[in-house]
């Protein structure tokens, strides 16, 4: 890119070897291009002066003041050591206070001059107060700064004499040697087409906006910059996919998935199922391999799906594998789709860390003679011993619990064309964020429920309340429904959360003590776990209190009632999928989420919305907004090829629409961006990389 950007943040003016230790450790700038893309949180107007007379609420923003001290009194001892100072402009006094520095500000700062100070003033005893402002000398060209931008800035730079303020002047420092030097980062055209602001220009106004809407242009321009690129690399790879790894080509429909389609099928399918069948369908004739997401809500009739693609793979002369992140679901799945498959003549198994081995033995024989069609399991079918005739289709249910890893040696289970991958998903990701984090896969969406689904009812209830909550389950046993409470594993410590569980177990036996209530944990012998959730799928119990591993896949449709203790601290994608086990059956549902009556703002916005909306997709994109994509649930372990420092996936969805579009479009013409004209972002591509790999490295 350009000569000066890569220097080493060291010999830029203000900065030297010590300031430069900090700046790397710190936030990780190492170079001037490490600090002009370290961009302001937030910005100031610096050219109004607030009045300390005027002054008011509880809530005041940061404002600038203009006077000077009174006086400075230190008190306290040791580490309890403080220097307070009270600050005039003639309109009112202000109470300033130092935990720290408390010296170095004694000298640095006289009563008398005049001095503006910066920070967010706060109540307390009915006075307003000021700790750790930014504090300058009072200038007469200073009111002409306009828009200022504000740095994050770290406790130990704050120690060390580093502010908001001092990073500023050091990307001033920088902005007046850099701008001649800067290349473009994105071809003529883009920029044209687009309206976007010239990169020079952007990252000028990013630091010191000229005006609000300078700023929002080069926010607009950084972002695009950002996604375009993030885009563009995704697409690369999934275009070179589809290109290169052929796959078994699937000819026909074939008897099986006919049979039965027209013979056994129990109920009419969704439009939505018949859609993605038929992508399915798709993908697996063209010759390529399959690399497909399926998503769907909870209860939108995955399993059928999967079923049915499988019989496609089947009616080929391939055999199929699916894989469940528990013994618990892979069993619920052998047993549907044994009932599914009983008509039509085709042979599943169940293989997971508690099959027999004499079991074991002749299903090893069975799969490697063709015989068997469907295996089912957990993470027991990618054990080496385990070999397929011809596998031609895998199915990865549940995904996020399932490492890149394990998918990869799913793919080595046919030596020589690698299975057709169908992943199937409950947790909805939002469609902006799956485009950029799933870009390898192709998403297939079931949008819609089987009909006659009710929506759950999903209230909010305090601890306070919870006698009435207890009678409201009385009515609901005696009307001949079934009730689970789900107790949060917390991870502090197992032997407390069992503790709780065992509490409220022992609790619910107290207050329905003609009630058969089980009780299921993690930490349980499977076949322990086993007999609790056959009494509660055999209604012999009415109750079931149990830890999160009821989250997936257990399927008993009399039971109506979901009670989810200390809701506050589930994410909301695992409240959506608890809620999930309810609203299967005829019966109206109800979800009831008790929480401490003492909680955040944040907190109660949060469980409101699932108390809103029944839309997985919704609560998901609501979950994002608030926490960011970083924190979503399954996406973890995906991660996105570079940071993303301006723009946010949750909130610029349009930006990232637009930048997908331009970017496939160039990918579609020119798969290797090879000609000329794309010259220049193979290169940014590279540089791009080449940062993220070097730093991690030494960082
Ligand atoms: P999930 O997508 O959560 O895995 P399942 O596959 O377990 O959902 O399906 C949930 C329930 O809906 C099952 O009891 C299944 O038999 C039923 N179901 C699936 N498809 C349909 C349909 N087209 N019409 C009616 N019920 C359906
Ligand atoms: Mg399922």
């Amino acid at each position: 890119m350009n000569r000066i950007a890569n220097n080493d943040i060291k010999y830029l003016t203000g900065v030297g070897p010590k300031r430069a230790e900090l700046l790397a450790s710190e936030l990780k700038i190492h170079t001037f291009y490490d600090l002009l893309y370290y961009f302001p949180f937030r910005y100031v107007d610096r050219s109004s002066i607030y009045k300390i007379g005027n002054l008011t609420g509880c809530d005041v923003p940061y404002v600038q003041l203009k006077g000077h001290f009174i006086n400075f009194t230190e008190n306290g001892e040791g580490a309890r050591k403080r220097l307070n100072a009270l600050f005039t402009d003639g309109s009112g006094i202000i109470e300033v206070v130092w935990f720290n520095r408390v010296k170095s500000i004694k000298q640095n700062y006289s009563p008398g001059v005049e001095y503006i100070l910066f920070g967010k003033p706060t109540l307390y005893n009915g006075r307003y107060s000021l700790a750790h402002p930014e504090i300058e000398l009072s200038k007469p060209t200073m009111l002409q700064r306009g828009l200022q931008g504000v740095y994050n800035i770290t406790e130990k730079l704050r120690n060390r004499s580093i502010s908001s303020r001092t990073i500023q002047q050091l990307v001033e420092n920088m902005l007046k040697i850099l701008p001649t030097d800067l290349n473009e980062t994105l071809p003529p055209h883009i920029i044209a087409e687009n309206h976007l602001m010239p990169l020079r220009e952007a990252l000028i106004n990013i630091h010191k906006p000229v005006s609000l809407q300078h700023l929002s242009q080069a926010q607009q321009r950084l972002k695009f910059d950002e996604l375009f690129y993030l885009q563009l690399n995704i697409l690369r790879y999934t275009k070179q996919r589809t290109l290169n790894i052929s796959g078994h080509k699937f000819n026909v429909v074939g008897t099986p998935f006919n049979d039965f389609y027209n013979n056994h099928l129990p109920f009419p399918l969704t439009g939505a199922q018949k859609r993605v069948i038929k992508e399915m369908r798709h993908d697996m004739g063209s010759g390529r391999q399959m690399n497909r997401l399926l998503q769907g809500d909870v209860g939108s009739g995955k399993t059928l799906v999967a079923f049915m693609t499988m019989l496609i793979a089947i009616g080929n002369g391939y055999q199929t594998c699916i894989m469940a992140p528990t013994e618990i679901l892979a069993s619920q799945h052998y047993e549907t789709i044994s009932k599914l498959a009983k008509g039509i003549g085709v042979k599943v198994a169940l293989l997971t860390g508690s099959t027999r081995k004499k079991e074991r033995e002749i299903l090893h024989s069975q799969l490697q003679s063709g015989e068997l069609q469907i295996l089912i399991g957990t993470h027991a079918v990618i054990e080496d011993t385990v070999i397929f005739h011809n596998l031609g289709l895998v199915v990865i249910d549940e995904q996020h619990r399932f490492g890149v890893a394990q998918r990869a040696k799913l793919w080595k289970k046919n030596a020589t064309t690698p299975p057709h991958v169908l992943v199937m998903t409950a947790t909805p990701i939002p469609r902006t964020l799956a485009m950029t984090v799933y870009g390898d896969l192709d998403v297939s969406i079931i949008d819609e429920l089987p009909p006659g689904r009710k929506p759950v009812h999903t209230m909010l209830q305090f601890d306070t309340h919870r006698e009435s909550v207890n009678r409201f389950m009385g009515e609901q046993i005696k009307l001949g429904r079934q009730i689970y409470i789900v107790y949060p594993l917390i991870h502090e410590s197992e032997t407390l959360d069992l503790k709780n569980l065992e509490e409220g177990y022992e609790y619910i036996c107290d207050v329905f003590p003609n009630r058969r209530v089980c009780f299921v944990h993690g930490q349980m012998k499977p076949a322990e776990k086993e007999h609790q959730m056959q009494l509660f799928a055999s209604g012999a119990a009415e109750i079931m209190v149990a830890t999160t591993v009821i989250e997936v896949g257990v399927n008993v449709p009399n039971a109506s009632v979901m009670i989810i203790e200390n809701a506050e601290r589930f994410g909301l994608s695992q409240l959506h999928q608890l809620r999930g086990r309810v609203g299967r059956g005829a019966d109206q549902s109800y979800c009831i989420l008790m929480s401490h009556p003492k909680m955040s703002a944040d907190t109660r916005k949060r469980l409101q919305i699932m108390t809103e909306t029944n839309d997985g997709f919704e609560v998901a994109e609501a979950d994002m907004k608030l926490r960011g994509p970083g924190d979503l649930e399954g996406t973890q372990q995906s991660g996105l090829a570079f940071d993303l420092k301006i723009s946010n996936l949750a909130r610029d969805g349009q930006i990232v629409q637009q930048a997908r579009e331009i970017a496939s479009r160039i990918i579609e013409n020119d798969p290797t961006l090879s000609n000329p004209e794309n010259r220049i972002l193979n290169q940014n591509l590279k540089a791009l990389f080449s940062r993220t790999i070097n730093w991690s490295l030494i960082s």
